[in-house]
């Protein structure tokens, strides 16, 4: 599922598209739409947020489209905002409009958006700015890294629970943004075991690993995210983070750190889990 990193680079593109177009129509078959698509009408874009893995475009009318893209959820700008219209990738399956373009955005000078959903596991909330911040989501979300999660917060985070420190670190309620890929390799990262108890880690580890949490999340923002299944930017190219993980998606591969440990797959929580049995004990 994308990630911090995806949902960052997506927002960056969207606000350098989106800025200063009106919404003139919005088109849905969208199971998971909610709320009214004509309040978007005659609404101007003035900004985009994220929080943790999801997205929100303000519109000028008081009026905010708020999405989860979950697995799948692409979104596709066509319009003036884009000059020299690079292909499509082809992960965005059926082009668009295509057969999994599930609302249209129509912009005044010619311009759309379009949201694609091959596995329509994500969510489209049309809610008054005012309310963003009450979406459960939203509401629950915890602190993030380059926002309000601070050393001293991440310690107390750890502290207060004995399940595995990789699923903590998923764990949006807990932490927002961190998905399987960056804690994985934040993990390998600061050397420590997938499985170590949230609790039990030492001081200096804990400080470690929230250095290392930083590092990757950046790294992934530097390569526009990680295109593994279908994430897309709105200008509809790959990110390639997928081509410099540390350890995710290595299994079988030596370990480049010490040189003695082959990375070893196994399913934490349901997730792939990659570490290296050497480094990371
Ligand atoms: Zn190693």
């Amino acid at each position: 599922m994308p990630e911090l990193p995806e949902v960052e680079t997506i927002r960056g593109k969207l606000e350098k598209y989106l800025i200063g177009h009106k919404i003139t129509g919005v088109e849905s078959h969208y199971k998971n739409f909610e709320g009214e698509g004509k309040n978007l009408v005659g609404g101007k874009v003035k900004g985009t947020r994220r929080f943790g893995k999801v997205l929100a475009i303000e519109l000028d009318n008081g009026y905010s489209v708020v999405v989860h893209i979950k697995l799948t959820g692409q979104f596709i700008y066509r319009g003036s905002n884009l000059k020299n219209v690079p292909s499509l990738s082809s992960k965005v399956i059926g082009g668009v409009p295509g057969k999994h373009t599930h609302v249209t955005f129509k912009l005044d000078k010619g311009g759309y958006l379009y949201y694609n959903d091959v596995r329509r596991l994500g969510w489209i909330k049309v809610v008054k700015t005012k309310d963003v911040s009450e979406i459960p989501f939203i509401k629950k979300l915890g602190p993030e890294p380059f926002g309000k999660l601070t050393l001293d917060l991440f310690r107390q985070i750890l502290s207060k629970s004995s399940r595995p420190i990789k699923i903590v670190l998923m764990d949006q309620e807990k932490l927002g943004g961190v998905g399987n890929i960056y804690a994985n390799d934040a993990l390998w990262l600061a050397k420590i075991n997938p499985r170590a108890e949230s609790k039990k880690l030492g001081g200096e580890e804990i400080k470690t690993l929230y250095e290392a949490i930083h590092k990757v999340l950046k790294e992934g923002i530097k390569y526009g995210g990680s295109s593994e299944l279908a994430y897309v930017t709105p200008d509809g190219k790959e990110g390639s983070y997928q081509d410099h993980t540390l350890a995710y998606g290595r299994e079988g591969e030596p370990c480049e750190r010490c040189h003695k440990g082959i990375f070893k797959k196994y399913f934490l929580g349901g997730r792939g889990t990659y570490f290296c049995p050497f480094c990371q004990k």
